[in-house]
């Protein structure tokens, strides 16, 4: 079997070496005679595998003692709503409006309480990260999409929040580089981009802001008594846990975040090289905010764009069409995609633009 170059934006690639270890795993997990998804959450095996999961997690971002480390369902989409349902209700929140995703978690905070829009780039259709925000004295929290999936820009740096917890949805590049989590009140991300496959998410809370969430929330939205059951109140995405030990695993053999982080820096440069150079080419991001995970660009027309993903799906470069709000294309370069795969996508690239200009 020939095995395809992914450039999903999620469910998206996962590293080959931790999908042939599932493999071989899948019928006999650790000797037990039974498959990793028969046996019970309840068990030692299993309890191993989600405490590998979060020691790897723990090790990987150095994230200090005083964070708890929990796997949910629902997906990032989800907390959207968890958040201001434990932490905001009746308050004021600031939010950092970068895009499609920024937008839907304000949405769902507009239901649980006063939330301030302390700084937006919508005026240039979320093009680059907006600087300075106008951030509220008495904000519960102050919330930001660290990279914006679809537009295809990122944070750099975060802002100096002071005492007021940050919050990150890091779904689509968490694990992608290196990270001072004692920046933030809370992290969370769905798995299916960096981490492993869809159905879990993971959140990462700082003790304190945890303990002072309400109690009259229903059982599985409370993230102080889920952690009180390491993430088990209910039976846990138990095979996407398993996957996403084996992803981090990986993560740590391939160096850790700092090695991917340098090079995922790398990848995306060799695109942005391209793009730079070229007439044909223009990327849609702000050339300081651009994301290194999600590289956006249009062609000079919507029938070359569309010739572009038909010849590419063709050469075996899956995924590319940019997302259908905002059209153009997107190559998604999340760790587990190989410099080999960008390189032959740049090779494509290059050769698509001398038959098409
Ligand atoms: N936030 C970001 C930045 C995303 O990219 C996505 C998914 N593409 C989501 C949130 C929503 O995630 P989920 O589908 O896990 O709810």
């Amino acid at each position: 079997m020939q095995r395809k170059y992914n450039f999903y934006a999620g469910p998206a690639i996962l590293p080959l070496e931790v999908m042939k270890k599932a493999q071989d795993e899948l019928l006999d997990f650790n000797g037990t005679g039974l498959s990793i998804m028969e046996i019970s959450h309840r068990s030692k095996d299993f309890g191993q595998v989600i405490d590998n999961a979060v020691a790897r997690a723990k090790i990987l971002l150095n994230i200090p003692d005083h964070y708890s480390i929990l796997f949910l369902q629902g997906g990032a989409t989800l907390q959207f709503g968890m958040i201001p349902m434990n932490l905001l209700r009746g308050g004021r929140a600031d939010y950092i409006n970068t895009g499609a995703w920024a937008t839907k978690a304000i949405k769902e905070a507009r239901l649980f309480g006063d939330v301030h829009v302390a700084a937006s780039s919508e005026d240039k259709n979320f093009s680059y990260i907006p600087r300075d925000p106008d951030l509220s004295s008495d904000a519960r929290y102050v919330h930001l999409t660290s990279n914006e999936t679809i537009g295809g820009i990122q944070y750099r740096d975060f802002p100096d929040t002071g005492n007021v917890p940050l919050v990150a949805d890091m779904s689509s590049d968490i694990f992608s580089r290196q990270l001072d989590v004692s920046q933030f009140g809370l992290i969370y991300c769905g798995a299916q981009k960096n981490m492993g496959p869809a159905g879990v998410t993971m959140v990462i809370i700082r003790d304190d802001l945890m303990q002072s969430t309400r109690d009259d929330t229903t059982t599985m939205v409370n993230y102080r008594k889920l952690a009180a059951k390491n993430s088990m109140l209910n039976t846990p995405p138990c095979f996407a846990i398993y996957i996403v030990g084996l992803v981090l695993e990986w993560l740590e053999a391939q160096g850790g975040v700092a090695a991917m982080e340098e090079r995922n820096e790398q990848k995306a440069a060799m695109i942005y090289d391209l793009i730079d150079a070229s007439e044909f080419y223009r990327g849609t991001a702000d050339p300081r905010d651009r994301s290194r995970m999600n590289v956006t660009f249009r062609l000079p027309s919507e029938e070359l764009e569309q010739k572009f993903i038909q010849e590419s799906t063709r050469a075996g470069l899956i995924g590319l069409k940019g997302h259908r709000s905002v059209g153009g294309c997107r190559a998604s370069i999340y760790n587990a995609m190989p410099r080999e795969g960008v390189k032959t996508l740049v090779g494509f690239m290059k050769e698509f633009q001398d038959q098409n200009q």
